[in-house]
């Protein structure tokens, strides 16, 4: 088939990857947008078949049925909250794909050539850099939420410098392998780049994680985009440029989300639970968290004229989205206003709590982000605190140092009263204890997120 058909094809490929990207920014949409996408790349990936130079057409027909076997069967298997781990590692194989080809293409190139021409070099040698840093930093991640690799920063001395010092040798490996053109310099560089990969993530503490997930994601992108202009693959430079600017994006939103700027979340080694001394100068009120029956919480729903769901990671642990759904309808029934407050970082990946709302089909106009409910709280009557605890923390506003100060959060203790559900005092991922539990309008249920909702459900029947 002649190049400009494939081209033609990559360029429509394109346009439904764009347009599947733009439909996953709504819950409402986001399931076509996935199919959207993955048509395109179909498109792209069926297309690449038709270019005349290709061969080794079993290799790749096995390397299509491999990962389309492990995709599959892993994406199935997954629990929810362990997606952020799954995105790691699918990652840091990207990122790792990119970097093997550069050295493939080098190893191809270099010998016959003599010099390769520049275009080449430079996307090479991005490729070959960026790919292995987002492998080995994604891995990293990986271990650091699978809890294989302790979650808090690690920290050792001159860490900064360390890194710094290893940056400007791979400078140097740059240069020699663009003036030597000899693989040994090539190899060098990659396993600098892998170093610098693990020493980037490693003092970076387990809450800063996502951000730092979505920008490997990025440099992945970037990598396959550089290959896309060693292999003169239209599809991989636009794909690859598509991955890196939106990862981009994502991580400046995700950074805006926890307060946090990108710089500190890098260099700050922060983010990780304080050593000591967090909890005691946290709490508020007279110290003493006061706890209600289901039975006094539910006369106080019925009675209320707007109630505020706020969700967290302990519902989608304990997967009472639909439980919170038939309570907020039993509540609407009696002609209360009900309302679901999101946090941009609620769960444990962005997103989280619109997918297991929409899941339990809980009307879009009764979700709210943060910027539009906080106003709401002063003129709220209840708010039900479900599995949540670092996102609703008073703790980020009047604690500086301690790892979530800063992050923006729902401003729940303003409400009239509050509810939280949740099995303990303990606190949550950033380990900081809540001042909210001890707050004299609070009341604290403590049980199982899906046990203490149907105990609602059933006393509110009575009411
Ligand atoms: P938190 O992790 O702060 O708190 C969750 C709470 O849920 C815990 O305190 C736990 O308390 C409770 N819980 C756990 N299981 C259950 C259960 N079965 N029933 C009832 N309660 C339960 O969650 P938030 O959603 O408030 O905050 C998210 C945190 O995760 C933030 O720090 C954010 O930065 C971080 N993060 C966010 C990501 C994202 O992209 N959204 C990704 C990675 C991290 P107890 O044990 O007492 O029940």
């Amino acid at each position: 088939m002649s190049r400009t058909w494939i081209d033609v094809a990559y360029l429509a490929a394109a346009i439904l990857l764009i347009i599947g990207i733009k439909r996953l920014s709504h819950p409402r949409t986001a399931r076509s947008g996935n199919w959207i996408a993955a048509v395109g790349m179909a498109i792209a990936v069926g297309f690449t078949f038709a270019i005349e130079e290709l061969d080794s057409y079993w290799l790749i027909l096995a390397g299509i049925a491999v990962g389309t076997v492990v995709g599959v069967v892993t994406a199935r298997m997954v629990q929810m909250t362990a997606i952020p781990q799954m995105v790691a590692l699918f990652n840091g194989v990207g990122g790792g794909a990119a970097a093997l080809i550069a050295a493939a293409e080098f190893h191809r190139l270099a010998p016959h050539d003599g010099r390769l021409d520049s275009d080449e070099l430079v996307g090479i040698l991005f490729s070959a850099v960026v790919g292995s840093v987002s492998f080995w930093g994604s891995l990293v991640a990986f271990g650091k939420l699978q809890e294989v690799l302790p979650g808090r920063p690690i920290v050792f001395p001159a860490q900064n410098a360390i890194n710094a010092l290893l940056g400007m040798g791979l400078v140097a490996l740059v240069a020699l392998t663009a003036t030597t053109e000899n693989g040994i310099w090539l190899a060098l560089l990659m396993v600098g780049a892998l170093a610098l990969g693990f020493l980037f993530v490693l003092p970076i503490g387990g809450a800063d994680m996502p951000v730092v997930i979505s920008l490997l994601n990025a440099f992945t992108g970037l990598a396959a985009a550089a290959t896309g202009f060693v292999l003169d693959n239209t599809a991989l430079i636009i794909g690859g440029t598509l991955v890196g600017a939106s990862g981009t994006l994502l991580t400046i939103l995700m950074g805006r989300g926890m307060g946090r700027p990108l710089r500190q979340t890098l260099f700050g080694a922060f983010g990780g639970a304080p050593e000591s001394g967090g909890a005691v100068a946290a709490v508020g009120g007279d110290g003493t968290a006061r706890t209600a029956t289901p039975d006094d919480i539910a006369f106080m729903l019925a009675y209320a004229r707007r109630v505020v769901f706020v969700p967290g990671y302990g519902l989608a642990v304990a997967q009472a989205q639909h439980d919170v759904r038939n309570l907020g309808d039993l509540l609407e029934e009696r002609g209360v206003d009900v309302r679901y407050a999101i946090h941009p970082v609620a769960g444990r990946m962005p997103g989280h709590m619109n997918v297991l709302l929409a899941e339990a089909n809980v009307p879009y106009d009764e979700l709210f982000e943060m910027e539009e409910i906080n106003p709401e709280f002063p003129q709220t009557d209840v708010v039900v605190v479900v599995g949540a605890n670092d996102v609703v923390n008073p703790a980020a506003r009047s604690q500086p140092g301690n790892p979530i100060y800063g992050m923006p959060i729902l401003d729940v203790d303003r409400a009239q009263n509050v509810v939280v559900i949740k099995r303990s005092l303990s606190p949550g991922f950033a380990g900081v204890d809540n001042p909210l539990f001890y707050d004299p309008k609070t009341v604290m249920l403590f049980d199982d997120a899906k046990a203490a909702l149907e105990k609602l459900v059933g006393s509110l029947k009575a009411v």
